[in-house]
């Protein structure tokens, strides 16, 4: 089958981060030239957890490639909540650290709403504490929790008029579709959308998609957009991150998005792809919040 696409439009991650991550480079630069520290990114990692360490890995790599220093503390699958209460502790405590990043999900022993709540919110560049949640709703200045904010910098660089469209967002968690649709709900540049939120209880759902100029995907279930489901010249954003079995792969999977992506390319006008979209914005929009951590601490 010959497909057609017409005027269609790629979201480049790649493209968007980089050049988040240049802008990144010549700051952190020019603050070492001045003889200042640098900011630094403090991980914990908890357990063995493939995904879990991919994902470190290439923070730390991101973090090394705009000269943010990153260090990453280590605990084993079984430890204790207080261990990892006491080392968060430490962090919040020491002045060299900018953000803290502790690494989900974790082992069935620790809570992770208590982790979340006791990492200084002055060092939450996750954007995960109820406080700068309650921030973000208020449309107070604020750590946004990174993919939301990685999409909000990809609508910027793209120029997207998202003014009084009707966007649909997929998924109600509290990483990525909650704050994505209170951010292109709220009167700013890229906002100022009627959204609405969907989620696993949401009656015709295909029906509210096909009234959406904006769908963000965000479910993780691959391929659930289907073409079928999207408007003419609809802009579609794939937030998914799905391992699927693929045996024409060396490493038998491969990853796949929220979005049928060639029914999907065939009818909107941009697209995002996977991987190489939202993904990678993610992680730059992280490097984002611990520069914008690292200024505020600076002024203290
Ligand atoms: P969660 O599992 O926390 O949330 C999924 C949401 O989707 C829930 O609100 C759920 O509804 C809703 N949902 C599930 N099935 C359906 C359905 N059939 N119809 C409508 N809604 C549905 O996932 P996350 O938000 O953490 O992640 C979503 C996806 O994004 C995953 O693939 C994840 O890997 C990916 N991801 C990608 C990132 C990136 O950097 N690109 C970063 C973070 C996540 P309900 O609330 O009713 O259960």
């Amino acid at each position: 089958m010959l497909i057609i696409f017409v005027s269609m439009e790629l979201l480049d991650g790649k493209i968007v981060s980089q050049a988040v991550k240049e802008d990144l480079t010549l700051k952190i630069m020019e603050l070492q030239k001045s003889g200042n520290r640098i900011p630094h990114l403090a991980a914990i990692l908890i357990g063995e957890n493939g995904a879990s360490e991919t994902y470190i890995a290439s923070k730390i790599k991101n973090c090394a490639e705009v000269g943010i220093k990153s260090s990453i503390v280590r605990f084993e699958e079984n430890s204790s909540e207080s261990t990892v209460i006491e080392a968060i502790t430490k962090m919040n405590n020491d002045d060299d650290i900018d953000g803290i990043l502790v690494q989900f999900p974790l082992p069935q022993q620790i809570d992770e709403q208590k982790i979340i709540n006791l990492i200084n919110p002055a060092k939450d560049v996750d954007g995960f504490h109820p406080i700068n949640t309650g921030k973000l709703i208020q449309g107070i200045p604020t750590f946004i929790p990174a993919t939301p904010y990685g999409i909000m910098l990809m609508l910027e660089h793209y120029n997207i008029n998202t003014s009084g469209k009707h966007a649909v967002v997929i998924g109600r968690s509290n990483i990525v579709g909650r704050p994505m649709s209170i951010l292109l709900s709220q009167n700013s540049p890229y906002g100022n959308c009627t959204v609405t939120v969907c989620h696993s209880r949401t009656i015709n759902l295909k029906e509210i998609c096909l009234q959406a100029d904006i769908i963000v995907a965000a479910l993780g279930q691959p391929g659930f957009l289907t073409g079928d489901m999207i408007k003419e010249n609809a802009i579609v954003i794939d937030v998914g991150i799905n391992k699927v079995k693929d045996e024409q792969k060396k490493s038998g999977f491969s990853i796949r998005g929220d979005v049928a992506f060639d029914e999907a390319a065939a009818k909107c006008s941009y697209i995002t792809p996977v991987p190489g979209g939202v993904g990678l914005m993610t992680i730059a929009a992280l490097l984002k919040n611990t520069y914008n951590a690292y200024l505020q601490r600076k002024q203290f």
